[in-house]
């Protein structure tokens, strides 16, 4: 991953974002840290074009499957269903996270955690093949998970 990279990430989270500063704590280990994360609340336009994206997602795989012999039967059906069922849970996400860097405590590798629905504390497992740590990343106040 690179710095640029980052930097162009951090910019477009600053942007269209709220900062919340997070406790990062790591499972059955005495490492902790502190990670900003960027928060957004979306209006109706954002969040229709969100779950646009994912119901259009769907629909294309159904699409995609017709070709694919005997499991068409199950496919099709399957993403023609998920469309509209994805798409209204998107759709009813007022609040998301739109990403952080966190640095593991445990390795100090720079883990990247992608946009998501926004729910407290964010698990994410440490990037790191050679550690796999399950981080924790919870909101001054909040109980640790
Ligand atoms: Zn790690």
């Amino acid at each position: 991953m690179s710095d640029a990279k980052n930097a162009a990430r951090l910019s477009r989270w600053t942007e269209r974002g709220t900062s919340i500063e997070a406790n990062v704590t790591v499972k059955k280990r005495e490492e902790t840290g502190t990670a900003t994360v960027y928060v957004a609340e979306l209006d109706g336009g954002a969040r229709f074009k969100r779950a646009a994206k994912i119901g259009l997602i769907c629909w294309g795989l159904a699409v995609l499957s017709i070709p694919i012999v005997v499991f068409h039967f199950v496919l099709v059906p399957m993403f023609l269903l998920a469309g509209p069922v994805l798409f209204f849970m998107r759709y009813g996400q007022e609040q998301v996270i739109l990403g952080s860097l966190v640095d593991c405590p445990v390795c100090s590798h720079t883990n990247r955690v992608k946009e998501q629905a926004e729910a407290w504390p964010i698990t994410h497992h440490c990037d790191n093949n050679k550690c796999r740590e399950t981080m924790f990343l919870a909101r001054p106040g909040d109980e640790p998970a």
